[in-house]
Parts: C-alpha cells; structure tokens; sequence
C-alpha cells in the first residue's frame, strides 16, 4: 500500500482527534525511523519522549519477549515475581519510598491527584470536600475529565464540561503567587520542573527550590509531574536534580517502558502514599508482569548506556549550536538536555510549515502552538547526529 492509502483508511475508520503529519512510518532503530516507502528520518520527537531510550532497543525487547513467554498478567488480585523487584529499582534509581503503579501518564496524575486530596482529609485535617489543589497557567497533564478541568487550554477542555472543581491556577514560574494563592484547604501543588507541551517553558532559577520551601512551610505536598522531564530527558535522572530538592510525590510515565508498553508510576514519600487502603485505587493492567520487566528494562539500559550522560552533554552542545543561529525570524532558542525549542516571532509563525520542510530533510519533529518546534531525540543520540539536525534547521530556515 502506498502512504496515501493508509492515511486514506485513517481518516476514514479513525477518529479526527490528531492532526499528525503526514508520514506513515513503519521501522525504527535508535533515532532513526523508516516510512513505508523506506524514507529514513531522524525522529527529533520521540514519542513525545516515550522512546528516550530509542526506538526499539533489543535489551528491552528481549525483556519484553522473555516475559511474555512466561506470564502477563495477574492483575493485582494475586502476586507477581516482578512487581517487587521493580519497585525495588524503581525506588533506589530515583530516591523514593514507595511506588503505585499506572499504565498511562493522565492515570498516573489522577492517581497522584486522589492520593494527594486523601492525604489532606486524613492527615492534614482538611474539612470534607474542600481541597484545593494549585496547578499553573499552560500546564499540560493529560487528557481526563478531572485532569481537563484545570488545564487553560480551550482547545483541550471546550465542550467537555461539566468539570471537577477543586483545582485554582496561578502562572507558572511565579514563587510568589504560589504562597499567596494558598489557603488552610489547600492540600498540593502540582506542577511540571519544565513546561513541555506549552512550548518548553523553563521557569526562572530557583522556581522550585522555593516551591519546596512553600510547600513545606505550609504543610502542601509538591507533587512534580516529570512523565515528559523525567527518566534521562533534560540530562539528569529527574530535572528535580537541578535544583536539589525532593517532591512528595514524582509523577513518571512515558520512557518508563522505552515505548514498548505503556507503564506510568506514582513515586512517593511514605507518609502521603501511605493514606491509600486496600480496595481505594488500582488498575487491572497496573503494576502487571510484563510491564514491570519492560520497565525495569527501560531503566536499566538508560544508566548502563550512559544515556542521562549523554543527553546532557549533546545537550548542552546542541543548545550552544542553536544559540548561534541568528535569524530574524526567531525569538529565542532554549533548552535542558535533550528538551530544547526553537520559538519563532508570533507574527512570523509557521511552526508546522516548518516541521513540514523539516521531514523533506529527513528530519521529523513536532510543532506546539504556531509558532514553536520541539527538538527531543532519543537519548542515544550522537553528535555527527545533532548536527545533521543543526544543518536541516539552517536549511529550512528562510533565507
Ligand atoms: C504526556 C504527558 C502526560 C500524559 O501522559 P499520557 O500517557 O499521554 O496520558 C502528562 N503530563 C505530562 C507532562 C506529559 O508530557
């Protein structure tokens, strides 16, 4: 079938609920991925970092197909040999007590969203009903009911209400109104360490260090979700390393599995994940078998290949590249790791035009918003790689 065909049946059998471009891909290997015609692309997206570990790495799929032979699926019901070796690992790669895990990231923070609200009635004594959780302006955390309700983008919530009350928004960035958008009700603070669907958005310095402080001085649990930042992505284990601090609760997902499967986890201190009884939440696929030895998988390669290493360095020489790039044409150029952006002039635009002309140089990456494109490989990327990226970048840019 030609690529026009099988675009042809998704938009005839599929819900329009994407608007991707238009390349249909059939292979991928390491950073690389190949369309049905045998086009290779540089994936500059990753499955929106799901894959930082690159596409289809053989030690998780080996992982994947050992356990598959051997047991799937339990659900919690009854035990599993792989669920406590992967809490186990999960617990010391990451410095935390305790892990509840998910499948998907939007289940992840729903997860993290009730733990939280139990947590302020039983603990912090906040009176039935009332709790309030702050979350920032431009947040992106998935695409529930509950988790729509405090998103402000109108696209993502319009016609879908009613919605969940119970969330309050202040702009991201802004140590100040966090402390004065805090009342006696207030139980979290929910946030992302760096803005990814909003464009990434890297608050001041400091941000969240005084967060930290905030939330400790005002017995408020800082729940970081790290689903796009986290396991390697900005150049560190979790981008809370930047600013030394410790969340109550790390919301993970993605590159937890590679990309093979999905598997989300809630990480904790004990005391906030200790407040969940037996029978309150849980998820028939969550914490199963195969998951787990994915999982375990995924977060193994990531510090045996030195990857959360080289997403820093690569980086840090991509961002320096980017910096030199001077065109009328864009605004700034900023990044972490391998979470870097390209934001054009709003009057210019043409952020999608421009992912276009990209994938004609072999290089596939995603807009957000008009005017801003995303650059996030795998992490096993290389520097004659980046460069490649840097050259198409220059080439499309117009001149
Ligand atoms: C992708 C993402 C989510 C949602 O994850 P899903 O697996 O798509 O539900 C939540 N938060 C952040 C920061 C994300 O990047």
């Amino acid at each position: 079938m030609k690529q026009g065909e099988f675009i042809g049946l998704e938009d005839q059998f599929g819900a329009h609920n994407y608007k991707p471009l238009d390349v249909v891909l059939s292979r991928g290997k390491g950073v690389w991925v190949w369309d049905v015609d045998g086009n290779k692309y540089l994936d500059c997206l990753a499955a929106y970092s799901a894959v930082n570990q690159g596409h289809c790495h053989p030690k998780i799929m080996q992982a994947m197909v050992t356990q598959a032979e051997k047991l799937t699926l339990t659900s919690r019901a009854f035990r599993n040999d792989q669920l406590g070796p992967f809490y186990k690992d999960l617990c010391e790669l990451t410095n935390s007590h305790k892990v509840l895990p998910m499948n998907s990231g939007a289940e992840a923070v729903e997860t993290a969203i009730k733990i939280v609200r139990k947590w302020g009635y039983t603990v912090k004594g906040v009176p039935k009903d009332q709790a309030e959780i702050i979350v920032c302006a431009n947040n992106f955390h998935g695409r529930t009911i509950s988790i729509v309700s405090f998103s402000t983008d109108e696209n993502a919530r319009a016609g879908f209400g009613p919605f969940t009350p119970g969330f309050k928004c202040i702009p991201f960035g802004d140590a100040a109104a966090l402390e004065a958008a805090i009342t006696a009700n207030t139980v979290a603070f929910l946030v992302e360490p760096i803005q990814g669907e909003a464009g990434v958005i890297i608050p001041p310095e400091g941000y969240l260090k005084k967060a930290r402080e905030i939330c400790d001085r005002h017995n408020i649990a800082l729940i970081l979700d790290e689903i796009q930042t986290g396991l390697g992505r900005t150049g560190k284990m979790l981008a809370e390393e930047y600013e030394g601090i410790e969340a109550d609760l790390t919301i993970i997902g993605k590159a937890l599995s590679g990309g093979f499967y999905p598997v989300s986890a809630v990480l904790s201190n004990t005391e906030v994940m200790n407040v969940l009884q037996p029978g309150e939440h849980g998820s028939t696929f969550g914490g199963n078998p195969l998951a787990c030895a994915v999982a375990r998988a995924a977060l193994q390669v990531l510090f045996d290949e030195k990857m959360i290493e080289n997403s820093y360095q690569q980086g840090k020489y991509f961002l320096n590249e980017l910096e030199k790039i001077s065109h009328p044409h864009i605004k700034e150029v900023r990044g972490r790791g391998l979470m870097l952006a390209i934001e054009f002039h709003p009057e210019v635009g043409g952020a999608r035009a421009y992912c276009n002309k990209l994938k004609g140089h072999g290089i596939l990456a995603k807009d957000t918003h008009e005017n801003i494109v995303r650059f996030a490989p795998p992490l096993v990327i290389q520097r004659d790689e980046v460069d490649m990226i840097l050259d198409a970048i220059n080439e499309v840019l117009p001149h």
